[in-house]
C-alpha cells in the first residue's frame, strides 16, 4: 500500500465515521457514561395508540442503532490502527490485507482468506 493508498482509504473512514455519527444523531443520543454507546430516544405519547406506534419505532430504531454502532466501531478501530501504523495487516495471519478488499471495505481487519472469502 502507498502512502497516496492511506491518505485515501483513511478518508473514506472519516468520511464514513461522520455518517454513521449523524445517521444516529437522528434517532440516538450518546450515552454519556460509555464511549461510542448510543442510545436510542422515545418520544412520549399522548395516548395508548400513539404509544404503540412510538414503541414500534422505537424497536426499528434500536435495531438501526445497533448495526449502526457495530459499524461505527469497526470504523474507529481501523482509525486506530492507522495511527497505530498496523492499518492493512490482517489481524489473524498477519499479512497484508489486498488494497482491492480495503477499497470495498476501509474497515477490513482480515484478509481475503482469514475472512473466508
Ligand atoms: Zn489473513
Amino acid at each position: 500500500m502507498t502512502s497516496e493508498d492511506l491518505r485515501r482509504l483513511t478518508a473514506m473512514l472519516e468520511e464514513e465515521q461522520v455518517q454513521i455519527e449523524s445517521e444516529l444523531a437522528e434517532f440516538a443520543v450518546r450515552n454519556p457514561l460509555i464511549k461510542d454507546d448510543y442510545v436510542t430516544h422515545i418520544e412520549p405519547a399522548e395516548n395508548s395508540e400513539e404509544k404503540a406506534e412510538k414503541l414500534a419505532d422505537y424497536a426499528v430504531n434500536k435495531s438501526e442503532e445497533e448495526v449502526l454502532e457495530t459499524r461505527l466501531r469497526d470504523v474507529e478501530k481501523a482509525l486506530e490502527r492507522i495511527e497505530a501504523e498496523t492499518y492493512g495487516i490482517c489481524s489473524k495471519c498477519g499479512l497484508e490485507i489486498e488494497l482491492e478488499r480495503l477499497e470495498a471495505l476501509p474497515s477490513a481487519n482480515l484478509c481475503a482468506t482469514c475472512a473466508g472469502l
